[in-house]
C-alpha cells in the first residue's frame, strides 16, 4: 500500500522558478523607472524582499502592507523617493508573466497526477499565481489550488492547513506529504498541522533552525524514490 495519496506542492522554488522570475521583473521594472540596476541593489532588494515575507510568514506584517510598502520603504533605504504603489502593480504584472520550471516541473507533474491527488498550497498573490500556473501548464493537474490570499490565512498557519484539508473529501492526514523549499512555512507548517514534509532545498544551503523536515532533496525528482516506498501492513 502506497504510504502516500495526497501531495502538496507550494509553488515559488518549488515548481516554478521564482529566482528568474524575480529577477527578470525587477530588471524590467527598474528598466521602465529608469533606474540603474546593479548586482549589488539586486542582492539588497533580494535580501530586504525575503525578510518581509519571513516577517509575514512569522504574523508581524500583512500581505497588503508588505506588497503596497515594499518599493517606497526599500528605495528610502536608498535615498530615493519614489511611487511604491506604482511601482507595485508594474512589478506585480512583470512577475505574473514569468513562469520558467525548476528542473522539469511539469512532467513530474503530469506522471505523479495519474496516480496521486495533488493540490496546491502557496503564500502568493491570486492573480499572480493563477496566471503563472495556467502558463506554465501546471493548473490542470492539481485536484484543486489553495492560494492563501483567498483564505483570509496563510502557511505556516495551522488554520491555513485545517482550511484546506476541509475541502478535500475523505482526506487523510496520515497520507499527506507536503513539499517546499521554506523550513518555516512549509515544513514547519505542514509538520505542525500533522502531515510528512519533504525539504526541497535546491541551493543545498544549511539548516540552521530545529525544524526538521521528514525527508530532504535537491531536485524534484528525488521526489520520486521517496513516494515509491511502501507502507507494509502486518497482516
Ligand atoms: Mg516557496
Amino acid at each position: 500500500m502506497k504510504k502516500y495519496q495526497y501531495l502538496f506542492f507550494d509553488v515559488d522554488d518549488t515548481l516554478l522558478d521564482f529566482r528568474h522570475t524575480e529577477k527578470r521583473a525587477l530588471e524590467r521594472l527598474f528598466e521602465q523607472e529608469n533606474i540603474v540596476l546593479t548586482d549589488d541593489i539586486k542582492g539588497d532588494y533580494h535580501r530586504f524582499n525575503k525578510g518581509l515575507w519571513h516577517a509575514h510568514e512569522r504574523g508581524e506584517i500583512g500581505k497588503e502592507e508588505l506588497l503596497n510598502t515594499r518599493f517606497t520603504e526599500f528605495f528610502r533605504l536608498h535615498g530615493k523617493q519614489v511611487d511604491g504603489l506604482t511601482m507595485e502593480r508594474s512589478y506585480r504584472n512583470f512577475l505574473s508573466e514569468g513562469h520558467e520550471q525548476l528542473d522539469g516541473a511539469l512532467s513530474l507533474i503530469q506522471q505523479l497526477s495519474t496516480q496521486y491527488d495533488l493540490f496546491i498550497m502557496t503564500n502568493g498573490v491570486a492573480q499572480t499565481q493563477n496566471r503563472r500556473l495556467r502558463d506554465s501548464g501546471l493548473f490542470p493537474y492539481f485536484k484543486n489550488i489553495f492560494i492563501s490570499e483567498e483564505t483570509g490565512f496563510h502557511k505556516p498557519m495551522k488554520a491555513y492547513f485545517d482550511y484546506c484539508f476541509q475541502r478535500i473529501d475523505q482526506f487523510n492526514c496520515g497520507k499527506a506529504l507536503i513539499i517546499g523549499d521554506s523550513l518555516v512555512a512549509d515544513i514547519k507548517g505542514g509538520l505542525a498541522a500533522g502531515m510528512d514534509a519533504c525539504w526541497m532545498n535546491v541551493a543545498k544551503v544549511a539548516n540552521d533552525t530545529d525544524i526538521t523536515p521528514t525527508y530532504e532533496i535537491n531536485k524534484l525528482v528525488e521526489l520520486l524514490p521517496i513516494l515509491e516506498r511502501r507502507e507494509f501492513i502486518d497482516s
